[in-house]
């Protein structure tokens, strides 16, 4: 039938895609893909040969417009991202939005997300999380988003690129003190690596280190009694520093 079919792909193991999601990706019209290229070679490794439309983030309106036209004309369009579940840190947000607004129909397949899989290994509470994605890259946004965090009653997982792990662990310690944390890294995939610590260790640990290679999420369990203080005694001492440097 018609609609938009929003579906997860694998973040690494291609085994990671449900049938259903094959089912839908050979059956569709059309697949919207971030990168056709990566969505061409998971299409031929499963068989299908369904035409890919590229759609990315840069795409705009007239794009949008044009795949809310193909639906209303009755066609089945798929979305997918390079790897994981679209519009979690990825494009798909505003077609979705423009779907809904034209009372089009849009149905999940639901599957891999590196958010999820780096939860539940983490050993981090899993009861409430909440999702933040990318920190801003230069390093007083990124503290002053961290303390904006700071209070969440949840677990923080964020999305991190190799080359600035150092330096988000850094800033988070700083402002977030000892709590526990860990960092996941090129999960389902061969270098599966789950890294479980306090914060300040896994910061001076990977400051110590060669920068690390592939996929990373960082995780950061909420404030204790004990850490809330350690925090505190850090945010003085950070802001008596600041004083003093002035
Ligand atoms: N939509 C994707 C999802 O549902 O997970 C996320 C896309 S985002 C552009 C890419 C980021 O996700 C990477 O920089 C990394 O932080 C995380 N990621 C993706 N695959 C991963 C993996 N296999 N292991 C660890 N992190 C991964």
């Amino acid at each position: 039938p018609p609609g938009l079919y929003v579906v997860a792909t694998p973040i690494g193991n291609l085994g990671d895609i449900s049938l259903r999601a094959l089912q839908t990706l050979a059956a569709a019209d059309a697949v919207l893909a971030e990168d056709t290229r990566v969505t061409r070679t998971l299409l031929a490794h499963y068989g299908i040969t369904t035409p890919l439309v590229s759609y990315h983030e840069h795409s705009n309106d007239a794009v949008r417009e044009r795949m809310i036209l193909r639906i209303r004309e009755g066609q089945a369009l798929a979305l997918v991202s390079d790897a994981g579940t679209p519009l979690v840190s990825d494009p798909g947000y505003r077609l979705v939005e423009a779907a809904i607004a034209e009372g089009l129909r849009v149905v999940p397949l639901p599957g891999a997300s590196a958010a999820l899989a780096a939860l539940v290994v983490s050993g981090l509470p899993t009861d409430r999380f909440f999702f933040e994605g990318f920190l801003p890259a230069k390093s007083g946004a990124r503290r002053t988003r961290l303390a904006e965090l700071a209070s969440i009653p949840g677990t923080l997982v964020l999305y991190e690129a190799p080359h600035r792990l150092a330096e988000s662990l850094a800033d988070a310690a700083a402002v977030l003190g000892p709590r526990n944390a860990a960092v996941a890294r090129e999960l389902t995939k061969l270098y599966e690596t789950v890294r479980r610590g306090a914060l300040t260790d896994l910061a001076e640990a990977y400051a110590a280190e060669p920068q690390p290679k592939g996929e990373i999420v960082l995780l950061i369990a909420p404030a204790t009694a004990a850490t809330r203080e350690a925090e505190t005694r850090a945010t003085v001492d950070g802001k008596l520093r600041d004083a003093l440097r002035q």
